[in-house]
């Protein structure tokens, strides 16, 4: 039968992989088709991900500054917490950013089909949804991104939330229990202790962002030892039961078995692909038992026109990683020469204080048996951070004992997640220590810290 609509291109999936991939194709001259399921383009990153966290955990961020101003002589009243005001603020964000890409996609001419979107046949895919149709096409980008994992002892209950519930801001419950370690469930733990719940953090793991270097870890860890009601290492949930006055939950770690009640439960332990969901399979596009899509250099699938990019294609699951493959996904399918071709990609905490790194960190050059030297430098010794009254920072430079140069980077302090991206360009660039040492730093910025700990490498620091 005939579709409804062709395309050269059609994109499924609008988060940041999706809509740059269709943004680029367009402005390469394709006719672009762009299927996606919610009412607004920008993915999971702008409706329920990067960009509301971060509205959100700027109002913490100035809450719990204005809280600490009192040992720097000032003091502010307690803060009055109006939710709605909060929310409106989170969506006005958010809708200005989803706004603007309607806009620049009309201005592209990229068709945007409202739908869900699967494979009919290795040229189509059916839409269905709002606009039920069939749409044929040349060449095909899956950016499906991801979902929240669940977790399936886990009762039915509205108390028990994920991260798109816990942006939602439904209340500030009493007592919280955020089930996951990793970057997801600190950042919403942080927003909620700012609101005035009680936090527990409970981690499989030894140690909270499994796989960071301890000692960047360390400082956050602190805090909120001193923050938080619990932060649970090495603990599993077993079972959670839920009645009238809460949920009861069964823990066990290596103090043995116990319970505690709470309020709400986050879930915050992973994300899992949507690749099965476009039954790729009749496309003849080869999905793995996870669900990732398995892509070449060029962001092929197994079918040479059909492309796939961002969460759904594998770790790290970040929005900048799907931005940069979703360009290289367009141009390709656009016959230019280009491969996906990062040295590094950088990774964020944005709690506080914030933990960031980039390329090869000491327990990976360990687990691995690579020879690595660092150049540490504790923010203590920075007049910035000093004034800030955050010098518990740490910036560490993973060096090649050898050459010299930069392979990795890691920073725990406020702002480390803007610091690193200098790290990140040191590494795509091939910078050795003496770079980084010779180039002049602003003072008194936190951005010294880099040049420092690359002079603490080198042996050349005279500040300490
Ligand atoms: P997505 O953004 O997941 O977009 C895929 C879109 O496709 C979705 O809108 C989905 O509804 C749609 N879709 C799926 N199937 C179909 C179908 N069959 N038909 C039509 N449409 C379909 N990353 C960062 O880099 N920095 C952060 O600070 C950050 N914070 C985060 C905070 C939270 C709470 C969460 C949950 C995630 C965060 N992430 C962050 C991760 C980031 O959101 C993802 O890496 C990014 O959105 C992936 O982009 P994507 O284009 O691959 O897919």
């Amino acid at each position: 039968s005939e579709a409804d609509l062709h395309a050269d291109l059609l994109v499924i999936g609008g988060g940041p992989g999706g809509y740059t991939a269709a943004f680029r194709a367009a402005d390469l001259g394709r006719k672009v088709v762009l299927v996606e399921n919610r009412p607004t383009l920008g993915g999971v990153c702008l409706n329920v991900g990067c960009i509301p966290s971060k509205a959100l955990l700027h109002v913490a961020k100035v809450m719990d500054e204005a809280a600490a101003l009192g040992a720097h002589g000032v003091r502010f009243g307690a803060p009055t917490v109006d939710l709605d005001g909060i929310r409106d603020w989170t969506r006005s964000v958010v809708s200005r950013l989803t706004g603007g890409l309607g806009g620049l996609a009309r201005r592209r001419k990229v068709e945007v089909v409202r739908g869900t979107a699967r494979f009919a046949g290795a040229n189509r895919v059916a839409v269905t949804g709002d606009e039920g149709r069939t749409i044929s096409f040349d060449q095909a980008v899956i950016a499906v991104g991801s979902e929240p994992v669940r977790l399936a002892f886990l009762p039915q209950d509205p108390r028990i939330i994920d991260s798109t519930g816990a942006l939602e801001l439904a209340d500030v419950p009493a007592r919280i229990l955020v089930l996951g370690g990793g970057i997801i469930g600190l950042e919403m733990a942080q927003v909620y202790h700012a609101l005035g719940a009680k936090i527990t953090v409970v981690e499989l793991m030894d140690q909270i962002i499994p796989g960071v270097d301890r000692d960047l870890v360390a400082p956050l860890m602190k805090r909120l030892g001193t923050q938080y009601e619990q932060v649970l290492l090495k603990t599993k949930v077993t079972a959670v039961t839920a009645s009238a006055s809460g949920l009861m939950v069964t823990f066990e770690g290596p103090a043995g078995v116990h319970q505690a009640e709470f309020d709400k439960v986050l879930v915050a332990v992973g994300r899992r692909p949507n690749g099965a969901q476009v039954d790729p399979a009749a496309a003849g596009v080869a999905v793995d038992d996870r669900g990732f899509i398995p892509v070449d250099r060029q962001m092929r699938t197994n079918r040479p026109h059909i492309f796939a990019i961002g969460d759904v294609v594998g770790q790290p699951m970040l929005a900048h990683k799907a931005v940069h493959e979703g360009k290289v996904a367009a141009e390709v399918a656009c016959g230019h020469q280009v491969a996906f071709d990062a040295r590094v990609i950088p990774a964020v905490a944005y709690t506080d204080p914030e933990v960031a790194w980039v390329g090869l960190t000491e327990t990976q050059a360990k687990a691995e048996g690579i020879a690595v030297k660092t150049g540490v430098f504790p923010w203590a010794a920075s007049g910035r951070a000093l004034s800030m009254g955050r010098g518990e920072g740490v910036t560490k430079l993973v060096f090649d004992p050898d050459s010299h140069r930069l392979l990795g980077a890691g920073m725990v302090g406020p702002n480390a997640g803007d610091l690193v991206a200098e790290a990140a360009v040191a590494i795509e660039i091939g910078a050795e220590a003496a770079d980084l040492a010779l180039t002049i730093h602003p003072h008194p910025t936190l951005s010294e810290t880099l040049g420092l700990a690359a002079e603490a490498f080198e042996g050349t620091l005279t500040d300490l």
